[in-house]
């Protein structure tokens, strides 16, 4: 299938492109008539869709976590179709476990991938988009990057990380006419899950494992990828995106009871919140905080 070019052709870099979200995001985008830089360890799963969507499709062969091949991708990319218009920071793993049990090197591997990695994309493409004026900033979180519970907590870590500095992000990047957004899905059919890392299990918490898989239902409450991909057009084709956008009906309930809770409690501890406060002049050594 080929489609004529246009002005209003989108370019999109897409992370994590092979498989899951990442994968529907980048068919959804060809389907659309737009061009994609599809990014991942192993292009060779988006061979068809680059026969399919002839000329339309730039896979790339891109580790994230390197920083700067990461640059060099987005240079060749650049290079390739002129412009860059959607960044999508979509790669990501998980590993599961109490905090106690997590080795050094499984801490590190979610940061690496699920922070680092988006800051090393996000490093990259501004300089092109602030050039252009112009562009859209996806990070792929979760409704972990929100809420977290046990198990999660390393995962829910990267995605807090990842959450923090997008908010910065975004508010340093309108000031050049670049939008970003946050997105927190629900769950999703994805490889994620049948390749997520568990950590060793330390018998002192197999009571609290007992009592987790007895609050998990064996109902299934994940959908199909394609819904995310939906949602993903409806938000890149806005004129005003917003900074979060949550994907789910599960987890839009939880994020807005968590949330309310979350602020019942500020309001409960009021009194101590704001006798912790009554400003004095800066020590010596400051200098003035008064320009
Ligand atoms: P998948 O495992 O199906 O896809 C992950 C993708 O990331 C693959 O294409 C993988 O490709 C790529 N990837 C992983 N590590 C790297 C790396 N270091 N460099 C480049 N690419 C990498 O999972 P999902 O589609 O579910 O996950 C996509 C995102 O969605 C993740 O950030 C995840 O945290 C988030 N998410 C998913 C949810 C779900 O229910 N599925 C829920 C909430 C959030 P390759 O191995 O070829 O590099």
């Amino acid at each position: 299938m080929t489609y004529s070019d246009n002005e209003n052709t989108r370019v999109w870099l897409i992370t994590g492109a092979s498989s899951g979200l990442g994968y529907e995001f980048t068919k959804k985008a060809l389907e659309s008539g737009d061009k994609v830089v599809a990014i991942a360890r192993n292009i060779e799963k988006l061979n068809e869709l680059k026969s399919q969507f002839e000329g339309r499709l730039l896979p790339l062969r891109l580790d994230v976590t390197n920083r700067s091949a990461v640059f060099s991708a987005v240079e060749t990319a650049i290079t390739h179709f002129g412009k860059l218009d959607i960044v999508i920071n979509n790669a990501g793993n998980m590993v599961l476990g109490m905090i106690e049990e997590f080795s050094e090197d499984e801490v590190r591997s979610q940061m690496e991938t699920n922070y680092y990695g988006a800051v090393w994309v996000c490093q990259a493409v501004l300089p092109h988009l602030r050039t252009q004026g112009s562009g859209h900033i996806i990070q792929i979180s979760s409704i972990g990057g929100l809420i977290t519970g046990p198990m999660s907590g390393v995962y829910s870590a990267s995605k807090f990380a990842l959450e923090g500095f997008s908010e910065a992000l975004a508010q340093e990047a309108a000031h050049f006419g670049i939008k970003v957004s946050i997105i927190e899905p629900g769950g999703y059919w994805t490889n994620l899950y049948l390749k997520m890392g568990l950590t060793a299990q330390k018998k002192e918490y197999d009571l609290l494992r007992e009592e987790l898989a007895k609050q998990n239902s064996t109902k299934s409450a994940d959908s199909d990828p394609k819904l995310a991909a939906e949602a993903m057009m409806k938000l890149v084709n806005s004129d005003n995106p917003p900074l979060r956008l949550i994907l789910g009906s599960l987890v839009y309930d939880l994020a807005i009871d968590h949330t309310e809770k979350r602020i019942s409690t500020w309001k409960e501890w009021e009194a101590v919140s704001r006798s912790a406060e009554f400003a004095i002049p800066a020590p010596e050594g400051y200098g003035s905080m008064e320009e």
